[in-house]
């Protein structure tokens, strides 16, 4: 037997009992009448004691092992006169009588310990290295527990999980595909599912009215922190239900989660807030309500004063960033650069001191007075000792630059708590999206998102005003899942395909299994599909859900460990009838 107990299990209750561990040697400290060892599994760390003085040869053998050394040993659990309250097993150590070296170890590139000195892309390299560190381990074991209890819940609302393929056709999220070329079917390729979206459809048309499934995704797009060229999605779709049915259902699954994960009750219905709402008041689909600071528009109060770069502008927008008065000038400079580097795009920044005293001091004195800057305080709820963010220029892009620069003001104000969860849902998205690269629209959600049925005449007139039946679960600021009630007819379907630029024959050639199934009685559906990754990122409080994720891709999609991708050989390449391009 290798182990009686785990090097996480043994308390002071086992003391006098003789056991047995495995596990790595984490690190050891030779004290000279005595050695100690740190022997680490997945779940936890124990210390080990070898005495000179009752078995020198056991004691030193014991100073010749190396880091991540894998050994057994048999041993007595004893009390620590020295006990670690910060370790679960502190208040023993094992007097070790044996010991079979069972693997030694090359010295490991960095130290596996809770904080690591190694850098990203050597961690990524020696992947199955870092997972042995506790706070990995840790998001592991937490995603393993969502996804338990995601089934826990969907089984006991009567869900069916179902499969669905991986070699298919191209699925339509709005992202290129990755492709996978058919030897048996000579040029011709297979996609990998951007999500199992036609096939959850085709699931209602047979009649299993509630699916999900915890399945992966590829999508073949610019990398950043919170993506990954291939994630796990949540996927769900049910039948006979309107938006609400949908919302309420999913809601559930939420609370299920928060509740039985973080020990947190979320009280009420998730509030509900249109599109139009949060762009106007946050800048962005997703708001992260955990604070105020609303974004005022001061267009109509602020333009006409001689102030050239206001009377330029499309839009003018404001926060108020409460208690900053006394902002110094390098801090407001800090944020000039913030709001005008590339990504965030503003061309300046404009600001506004209320003084405590009720008097008012702006980088804009020459044209705005006392008047002028009271108007925009009382527009904005500003109270003396508060300062005033102003951005001007085109209304999309200012909007967006203000959302990011209202984050930037909540993290700096400490008001962004990492355990106060804020869910909401955004509701009434735009239907479409106008390109003007290719000059035609883009289904804003994908092409299967049915229309607000009160906006159907628009359609004709002015299809960018429709709004889409979807929505999308926002917490703290983040996306977690989005979906929508879906087009259930296959004239209403080729109506958008059309919109969409498709010729009928295109639409026929990607999707006419959809369409002809819709023909065979297909029943009014919605669904929905959550990010499970971003899901267990924002549970565990991380950024990146390359941390939740067991073996992740590096910002060029490449798995640095197994070096991929990779060439492949000539034959390969024969076989499957390609030729490379020089
Ligand atoms: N397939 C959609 C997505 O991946 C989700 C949905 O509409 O259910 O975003």
């Amino acid at each position: 037997m290798y182990r009686t107990h785990t090097c996480g299990e043994l308390r002071l209750e086992n003391a006098g009992e003789s056991i047995s561990l495995s596990g790595w040697v984490q690190r050891s400290r030779d004290l000279g009448g005595m050695t100690f060892v740190d022997l680490r599994d997945r779940y936890g760390i124990t210390q080990l004691v070898f005495n000179m003085e009752e078995n020198e040869g056991l004691c030193k053998q014991a100073r010749k092992l190396g880091r991540e050394f894998v050994i057994q040993v048999h041993g007595k659990v004893t009390e620590r006169s020295n006990k670690n309250s910060k370790m679960t097993t502190g208040d023993i150590e094992i007097r070790v009588n044996e010991m079979n070296l069972l693997k030694a170890a090359e010295v490991p590139p960095f130290t596996i310990e809770e904080e690591s000195d190694g850098g990203d892309e050597l961690r990524m390299k020696y992947r199955f290295l870092d997972l042995r560190r506790a706070p990995l381990r840790k998001n592991l074991e937490l995603r393993h527990k969502m996804a338990q209890e995601i089934r826990r819940y969907f089984d006991s609302e009567d869900f069916l999980e179902i499969e669905t393929p991986f070699l298919i056709k191209s699925t339509p999220e709005g992202a290129r595909d990755f492709v996978v070329p058919s030897r048996m079917n000579e040029g011709q390729f297979y996609a990998l599912p951007q999500s199992p979206q036609t096939f959850k459809q085709l699931l209602m048309v047979a009649g299993y009215d509630k699916y999900f499934q915890i399945v992966k995704c590829f999508r073949d797009e610019d990398l950043r922190a919170d993506r990954q060229p291939e994630f796990t999605q949540i996927d769900c779709e049910m039948s006979f239900v309107e938006r609400d049915d949908v919302l309420d259902t999913f809601e559930g699954l939420a609370k299920h989660l928060f509740r039985n994960i973080l020990k947190v009750e979320i009280e009420g219905s998730f509030p509900k807030m249109s599109y139009d709402q949060a762009i106007e008041e946050y800048g962005s689909d997703k708001p992260d309500i955990r604070f105020e600071m609303k974004i005022k528009d001061l267009t109509s109060i602020a333009k006409g004063k001689d102030f050239r770069v206001f009377d330029d502008s499309e839009y003018i927008g404001a926060i108020c960033a409460e208690g900053c008065v006394g902002y110094s000038r390098k801090e407001l400079d800090g944020l000039t650069d913030f709001v005008t580097r590339p990504q965030i795009g503003a061309k300046g920044l404009i600001y506004a001191r209320y003084n405590q005293d009720g008097s008012f001091k702006s980088s804009v004195d020459k044209f705005f007075g006392t008047e002028d800057l009271k108007a925009w305080a009382e527009e904005l709820g500003a109270k003396p000792g508060d300062l005033i963010l102003v951005l001007a220029g085109e209304r999309t892009p200012t909007l967006k630059a203000l959302s990011e620069l209202r984050l930037e003001m909540g993290t700096r104000l400490g008001i962004r708590n990492k355990d106060v969860y804020k869910p909401l849902w955004i509701v009434d998205f735009p239907l479409l999206d106008w390109d003007e690269e290719t000059g035609r629209f883009h289904a804003m959600h994908h092409p299967f998102t049915s229309p607000k049925i009160e906006d159907l005449d628009l359609f004709e007139s002015d299809p960018g005003k429709v709004r889409a039946n979807a929505y999308d679960l926002v917490i703290n600021g983040v996306e977690i899942g989005g979906g929508s009630i879906r087009i259930h007819d296959e004239d209403l379907q080729k109506l958008m395909f059309k919109n969409l630029g498709f010729t009928d024959e295109e639409a026929r050639n990607q999707f006419g299994f959809l369409m002809s199934a819709f023909r065979y009685g297909a029943p009014p559906h919605g669904g929905i599909a959550f990010g499970f990754d971003r899901w267990v990122a924002l549970f565990a409080g991380l950024d990146s859900i390359r941390d939740v994720i067991a073996f992740p891709k590096n910002n060029s999609g490449r798995d640095v460990m197994i070096d991929s991708p990779s060439d492949i050989s000539s034959e390969q390449l024969d076989e499957l009838k390609l030729q490379k391009k020089k």
